[in-house]
């Protein structure tokens, strides 16, 4: 068999095409433009790109964006300053800062994203966020798996009363992707560094999330015949070679579907960022 291959490019188009749409819907009820601040901190080249890249989603679809540059030596109070000017700032709907902050603000990192209006935590990490996405109440959710769920769906790969078997526990990937599927009622299993027989389950799966950071993790041998396979992984093995965790070739051979890294799961980060934008901006406006 050789499996189908979920084109990140493709949702990534759909995805943004909606966000576009919902965000012409609130201007025409509302006279407003949905509003995205970005704050970066220092240098980081790796972070001026994702920046700069946000922004540039942002222009394509008619979402107000703001970046706001801060020097490496920021303080931390200089930062929460800034933060609590944006959380009542009317035109800013969605708030985000731009991670790895610089060294002198690393012990700090809880604090500062905490600090963000848990209304405005376009990137779901606050913990009021995280809490109602495990109660099931309408909430902002981290844009990697919320974008997998939804190119599982549009992929139209059944949910319901299947399998899944996520690898990698993190916060900002493994343990949302796990509630998302758990709300569509897939039956879940979370792996990670100490689970024992791996490959034992991850062959039962029929939706399998590698989000390990582990390149070419997940092989032929450990993945059902016929199933999904969504590979978060992104690992960086030479200057311009980009792999995942999955072993794509071999496991291709396998799989019903794929994604490809790169070219996958990678793209549809950006587009579920303006969704958050989105959807952080129709329950701000629906709450006045
Ligand atoms: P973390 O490092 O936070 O988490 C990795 C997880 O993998 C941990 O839960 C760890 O287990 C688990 N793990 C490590 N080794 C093994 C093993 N041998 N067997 C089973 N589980 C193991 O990573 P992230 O979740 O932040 O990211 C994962 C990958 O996804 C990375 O490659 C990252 O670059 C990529 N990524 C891609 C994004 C995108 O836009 N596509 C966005 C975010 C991340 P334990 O908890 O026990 O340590």
């Amino acid at each position: 068999m050789t499996a189908r291959v979920l084109s990140g490019k493709e949702f990534a188009a759909k995805f943004k095409e909606d966000a576009a749409k919902r965000a012409r819907a609130l201007e025409a009820k509302y006279g407003v433009t949905p509003g995205l601040a970005v704050i970066i901190v220092g240098e980081d080249p790796a972070s001026q790109v994702y920046v700069r890249n946000k922004d540039r989603a942002c222009a394509e679809l008619g979402i107000y964006s703001e970046v706001i540059r801060m020097a490496a030596d920021t303080t931390k109070d200089a930062l929460l300053a800034k933060i609590d000017e944006l959380n009542y700032d009317k035109r800013i709907h969605g708030i985000l800062v731009q991670l790895p902050l610089p060294e002198g603000l690393h012990a700090e990192e809880k604090a500062i994203l905490d600090r963000i209006d848990p209304a405005k935590d376009v990137d779901g990490f606050h913990p009021v966020n995280v809490g109602k996405l495990s109660l099931g109440e309408p909430a902002l959710v981290p844009c990697t798996p919320s974008g997998c769920l939804k190119m599982l769906e549009l992929a139209g790969i059944p949910i319901d009363g299947q399998r899944a078997v996520i690898v990698g526990r993190s916060n900002i990937v493994g343990k949302p992707m796990a509630q998302l599927l758990l709300a569509k009622n897939a039956t879940v299993t979370i792996c990670h560094s100490h689970t024992k027989h791996l490959a034992e389950v991850t062959r039962e799966a029929d939706i399998l999330v590698a989000a390990v950071g582990k390149p070419k993790f997940i092989t032929a041998d450990m993945v059902k015949s016929g199933a999904t396979v969504i590979d978060v992984g992104i690992n960086r093995i030479a200057p311009k070679k980009l792999v995942g965790d999955v072993d794509f070739e071999a496991v291709s051979e396998v799989a019903g579907a794929i994604t490809p890294v790169p070219g996958g799961v990678g793209l549809l980060t950006v587009a579920m960022l303006m969704e958050n934008v989105v959807t952080a901006a129709e329950l701000q406006l629906a709450e006045k």
